[in-house]
């Protein structure tokens, strides 16, 4: 007989074993009702004039995401890996709810740095709560954690934040430090605040962490939810965070202009820093999309000047072949070949936090000092340029405004169906419900390792400064 074709057969095979997955941990969730007398409702959606719920319309409690979604298949076609599967809640409105929209008072607040769309979450928090929900009291906290206790809170309605989503930082203003638990939890609680909704970074999940669990402690009747804003996209599970996209977009821009510059020069070198502190992924994505770079240098991996494989050689090569050269630096790349003062190894922000020296300014002085060495009587320009708080301060664009909204509804829906400390983004596409103490540890760093950072070192010719290094010793 004929040989079935090997799709064909890796099919049949599929068919036959269809449930034989690996086993499967649910990530579970706190709810309110594990200490309060539970009194769930029907969701006001039901009677919402502009929705009209059909069967597929609410999400049931047995809907999960899965978190890995590429698979190794075994012969028999069942998985063999991952042997074992994580699973998150899945996002999305309950058909019944624990909070009755005339009691529920919410309390929204921003802390960290900047990132493009923290208005457009705000909007859509204030906006979602009133017109889905029907929720009246919508307040925003000033100045980040410590205008809990500090500043009165003021009053939101959709009127008056119906076009933040067009502006860049946020309306509510942010602030570091100033993180007092007892006084914060303490102004949640004489505030009557039953929902709190926290947009920050990886320090502000932290602090949300401990509100979440003081909270419990005390038994009170108030949802915690953390809403990731980081624009280095460094945060863990989730597939990205909102922002990214609106930074990668204006980060090429300023390569554009850097290789202009470069180009236009006699021995140019165009350097551009952007952000990302402990990881590189901003970075690596403007490199990939411009392919105007010649090096990337992140924090995940090491990279020298002097000496052979080393950066001054790369370049030299660089600019007798072409004339020109650009160079793209994360921040927190190189911050152990900078020489620090007493002072400066010392110097924290105001959030505790370690204040990193610049690699942009400290790598440009490395090179004229290097080209004035090597080539005294030759032209040689760096153009040195440090877009941060311009792709910082401009509003998200149109994929990361989609983002921001849908995040903030499941924000939205996960804490009126009574879940707490816990973090909405989207898994594989889908999004889910994530427990904030997993987000706040996890950290998504670029893998060096895989086929995204070869394929930088391709484009750009690189070295490989690790193998450079090794081979050097
Ligand atoms: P980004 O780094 O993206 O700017 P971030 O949230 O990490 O954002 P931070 O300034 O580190 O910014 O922290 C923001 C707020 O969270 C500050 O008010 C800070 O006091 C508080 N915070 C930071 N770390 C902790 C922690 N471990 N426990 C409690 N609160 C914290
Ligand atoms: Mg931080």
């Amino acid at each position: 007989g004929q040989n079935p074709q090997p799709e064909q057969e890796l099919h049949d095979h599929l068919d036959d074993h269809a449930f034989s997955l690996s086993p499967i941990t649910l990530k579970k969730l706190p709810h309110l009702s594990d200490y309060l007398q539970d009194l769930q409702g029907p969701n006001p959606l039901d009677h919402n004039p502009f929705f009209h719920p059909s069967d597929g319309f609410y999400v049931n409690s047995s809907d999960v995401v899965l978190r890995q979604v590429a698979c190794r298949l075994s012969p028999s076609g069942t998985i063999a890996s991952p042997s074992h599967h994580l699973a998150y809640i899945r996002a999305g409105p309950r058909k019944q709810i624990f909070f009755d929209h005339c009691a529920t008072r919410a309390a929204i607040v921003t802390c960290g740095g900047l990132c493009p769309g923290m208005n457009t979450v705000i909007r859509e928090l204030v906006v979602g709560l009133w017109d889905l929900y029907g929720v009246r009291q919508i307040y925003g906290i000033k100045a980040g954690y410590r205008g809990f206790y500090s500043i009165h809170p003021i009053e939101l309605n959709p009127k008056m934040v119906h076009n933040w989503h067009r502006r860049g930082g946020t309306v509510l203003e942010t602030s570091r430090g100033g993180f007092d638990l007892t006084k914060i939890v303490d102004a949640i609680e004489n505030h009557g605040f039953n929902q709190v909704y926290i947009i920050g970074g990886d320090g502000t999940m932290r602090g949300a962490v401990k509100i979440f669990e003081e909270v419990r402690r005390r038994k009170l009747e108030v949802g915690v939810t953390g809403i990731p804003k980081t624009v280095d996209n460094d945060v863990g599970i989730i597939d990205r965070s909102f922002g990214f996209q609106t930074a990668v977009e204006m980060a090429e821009q300023a390569i554009h202009a850097a290789h202009v510059e470069a180009e236009s020069a006699v021995n140019g070198i165009g350097l551009v820093k952007l952000m990302g502190r402990s990881t590189g992924h901003i970075a690596l994505h403007a490199t990939l999309s411009s392919r105007d770079v010649d090096c990337c240098l992140i924090p995940e991996t090491e990279f020298y000047l002097e000496g052979k494989g080393g950066l001054l050689e790369f370049l030299e090569q660089r600019l007798k072949e072409r004339g020109h050269a650009v160079v793209v630096v994360a921040e927190g790349a190189g911050q152990d070949l900078i020489r620090r003062t007493t002072a400066q190894k010392e110097e924290r922000d105001e959030s505790g936090n370690m204040v990193f020296l610049d690699v942009g300014a400290w790598l440009k002085t490395e090179l004229k000092k290097w080209w004035d060495r090597e080539h005294p009587h030759e032209l040689f320009t760096v153009k040195y340029i440090d877009p941060t708080y311009m792709i910082r301060a401009v509003p998200a664009n149109a994929t990361d405004n989609l983002y921001c909204t849908l995040v903030a509804h499941s924000a939205i829906h996960g804490l009126m169906a009574g879940y707490t400390g816990f973090v909405t983004g989207p898994i594989n596409g889908n999004h889910a419900y994530i427990p904030l103490a997993d987000v706040a540890q996890a950290k998504n760093e670029v893998n060096i390792k895989d086929h995204k950072w070869e394929w930088v070192r391709s484009i750009t010719n690189q070295p490989d400064f690790v193998k450079s290094k090794q081979n050097s010793v």
